[in-house]
């Protein structure tokens, strides 16, 4: 088992640090933090997808809203494709995609991988799938998972992880240590993707959380642009508020066992890619 992160898109927002707490100039810089995953007997399994192709080469299939407020640079480069086929992959060997939730900025690189099954929480899916409403049709995008046709659905139950509740991914035959784990409230299906490695637990966070100093911090920080867009984006705002709880007491108390990360924050994004095992 061995785990690349990837940055599968870049959005630049105005306000620099007060959106993400870091950057120095005008413009803030956040990151989609994707893994791609080798298995021991699953092939190659991507977590999150970020933009893809089919953002790059057809923008409007993105909101207009959510191009402008997110100032998205959509580049080749950043594709989860390009990548994959960078560290010497064929598309083709993606066999599975885990995802944390089907937000635009998530899902854009499902048809990049025709051979992948897509895994997922049910509850997200009917809430994608159903989308009403100015933002919910602003944020799922249906032309972003035209075509993919191979689902495979779970709903919360399953067993239990350092005292949340995790569903095991069922990748084939062999049993891989890849566990969703509900963390609903941004989303009504969102779910952490937890993945032991040779070195210990990871947990990806998806959009639980924005900012490091949220869940690492006894108390909680975050930047007023990361903030403001949390509580715009939430679907159940105290579900979200009491999981950031939970995890900020697993981080804490965890924190030689599980390293957590989540999407969007750069700082995690430059140190899970700076530490090579
Ligand atoms: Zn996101």
């Amino acid at each position: 088992m061995h785990v690349h992160h990837l940055n599968c898109g870049c959005m630049c927002p105005l306000g620099g640090a007060l959106f993400d707490g870091y950057s120095r100039g005008l413009t803030a810089s956040v990151p989609c933090h994707c893994l791609l995953i080798e298995t021991d007997h699953s092939g190659l399994v991507l977590v999150d997808t970020g933009f893809g192709q089919g953002d790059v080469q057809h923008p409007e299939r993105l909101s207009l809203f959510f191009r402008v407020l997110n100032n998205i640079r959509l580049e080749h480069r950043f594709t989860a494709l390009d990548q994959v086929r960078r560290l010497g992959f064929s598309p083709d060997d993606v066999r599975h995609i885990l995802l944390t939730h089907l937000d635009f900025d998530h899902a854009g690189g499902l048809q990049d991988f025709p051979k992948a099954r897509v895994h997922v929480m049910a509850a997200e899916r009917e809430q994608a799938f159903g989308a009403v409403g100015w933002k919910g049709r602003r944020r799922f995008r249906a032309p972003q998972w035209r075509g993919v046709e191979d689902w495979q659905l779970y709903g919360p139950e399953g067993e239990a992880w350092f005292g949340f509740d995790s569903v095991r991914a069922v990748l084939g035959a062999e049993r891989e240590d890849i566990l969703l784990v509900p963390l609903r409230g941004h989303t009504e299906g969102h779910a952490g993707v937890a993945v032991r490695t040779p070195e210990g637990w990871k947990l990806h966070a998806g959009d639980a959380y924005f900012h490091h100093d949220e869940v690492h911090l006894s108390q909680r920080q975050c930047p007023p642009g990361m903030r403001l867009y949390q509580r715009m984006m939430d679907t159940d705002r105290q579900a979200r508020l009491h999981n950031q709880q939970r995890l900020r007491a697993l981080a804490l108390g965890q924190a030689g066992h599980v390293e957590i990360f989540c999407s969007h924050d750069p700082a995690e994004m430059l140190q899970a890619r700076s530490v090579v095992p």
